[in-house]
């Protein structure tokens, strides 16, 4: 056997080339037939040939690479138990498959059993980080960033077209919702020295850069738990809270830093609020904060951001004034000019004048006052929001397009396709997942994955 082998050859690197040499011998009998056949292959034809070969030959050259490196440990014969520490005996060697990219290999590994402690360990796995899956990490973490893009029958036969490993759709949703549930608030959204980097990039110096937190809801097709759609009854809408942090650039282009979706209630979408403005260095920048009329938003902006310039989002609020516009003079050009003077004024941040023209106003009829009394309910609990002008000068964004386009870019775009209900639990898994990739954080959250994997071992 290869292990026997490896005792008798001082230099590894000779036992490794050597190895890797008779790999070589048996591709090349692959290749038999092009020199023999007189014709000359085309480059498809022998491009193919290769990748039905790859990762036959790469198989056996990490198998005998590591055979050589971790040779020590091949032969390991005593081992402290991870339960008690006392030393035990290796009990037998334990062959298993391992699949990676580049190609399968088999691994005969020590194995050691702790009869007090009644726990059996291989010591090698954890050395080498290999997990229990067949598949091991470097494939779980390019099939979850493809299925983050694709749904899951896709997303892995396109897998397998371009590796040729085979896998099913259901290692695929496995291993996303794994992946997604080590992705912590904590993990996907950027620490403050890198936010601090991200200000710094902007900064000129004179002036502090303007930031903008965003939040809103989005609506996710969600079901309950149970087999059949027939028997677990229909599924319904449950709204996705979500928020955006991002930097105003020059020509006023935006400058991500952090998304962040799940389905949950305000209470508990609290403490991701207070985890982001923990990380935010407040003294360095001039903060924005955007919102449409959802009171949750606003409660949470004045606990957190009590500094914060809050600004109701333009288009929410001018949709407002234009229904109560039609309501009381119709579809009429009076209406619109109504409209857009009421929109002027609130724009120079008189909203005081614009609710005491409401109070005098003679209402058309019953919808028209109905209209006009919550106009100015709506008018009088955001008071303060508006002053469009002026933010405009300083800077600041009066529209919710940041968080709307995150909205759309990772919640809609994966969450909502046709037919698709999801687990509130998986939903949640997906989206902080599509969060991590986009927020830069997705190395991080592998980091965290392999982590929990060990752990679990010990
Ligand atoms: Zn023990």
């Amino acid at each position: 056997m290869a292990v026997v082998q490896v005792l008798s050859i001082t230099d590894p690197f000779e036992v490794f080339r050597k190895m890797a040499h008779e790999a070589v011998d048996a591709l090349v009998e692959k290749f038999e037939d092009f020199f023999k056949k007189g014709d000359l292959p085309t480059v498809t034809e022998i491009s193919e040939r290769f990748n039905e070969t790859k990762r036959a030959f790469l198989g056996q050259c990490l198998e005998s690479m590591l055979q050589t490196l971790a040779a020590d440990f091949l032969r390991q014969e005593y081992a402290s138990c991870p339960g008690c520490g006392r030393l035990v005996r290796r009990k037998r060697i334990d062959k298993r498959k391992v699949s990676t990219i580049p190609g399968d290999f088999v691994l005969p590994r020590p194995y050691f059993y702790c009869a007090d402690c009644g726990c059996g360990f291989h010591p090698l796995d954890e050395h080498l980080e290999i997990v229990q899956e067949l598949h091991q990490l470097d494939i779980q973490q390019k099939i979850a960033k493809l299925a983050a893009d694709l749904p899951y029958e896709r997303a892995v036969e396109h897998f397998t077209d371009l590796t040729g490993i085979e896998v099913s759709s259901h290692f695929g949703h496995k291993t996303l919702n794994a992946i997604g549930k080590e992705a912590t608030a904590e993990v996907v959204i950027p620490d403050m020295e890198e936010i601090s980097r991200r200000i710094d990039a902007l900064s000129d110096g004179a002036s502090r850069p303007v930031m903008v937190l965003a939040l809103d809801g989005a609506h996710m097709p969600t079901r309950p738990e149970g087999g059949r759609a027939e028997k677990r009854g229909p599924g319904k809408y449950k709204e996705a809270k979500g928020f955006r942090l991002y930097l105003m650039g020059p020509d006023e282009r935006i400058v991500h830093i952090a998304s962040w979706h799940q389905v949950k209630d305000a209470s508990a979408f609290e403490e991701e609020i207070a985890l982001i403005a923990s990380r935010i260095p407040q003294d360095k920048v001039k903060i924005c904060l955007l919102g449409d009329g959802a009171s949750w938003i606003w409660n949470l902006y004045k606990k957190y951001f009590p500094e914060g310039t809050e600004i109701l989002d333009y288009f929410h609020c001018s949709e407002h004034v234009f229904e109560t516009a039609f309501c009381q003079y119709g579809e009429t050009l009076d209406a619109r000019e109504w409209a857009e003077s009421v929109m002027t004024r609130l724009g120079l941040d008189m909203a005081g004048s614009v609710i005491a023209g409401l109070k005098r106003m003679k209402p058309a009829n019953e919808d028209a006052e109905k209209s006009i009394l919550s106009l100015i309910t709506y008018l009088e609990n955001h008071k303060y929001r508006f002053g469009y002008d002026e933010h405009k000068k300083e800077g600041c964004p009066i529209g919710s397009g940041g968080i709307e386009s995150s909205n759309k870019f990772i919640c809609h775009t994966r969450i909502k396709r046709s037919g698709a209900w999801w687990l509130k639990e998986n939903c949640n898994a997906m989206l902080r997942v599509r969060c991590a990739i986009y927020n830069g954080t997705f190395k991080q959250v592998i980091e965290n994955y392999k982590a929990s994997k060990f752990k679990k071992l010990k």
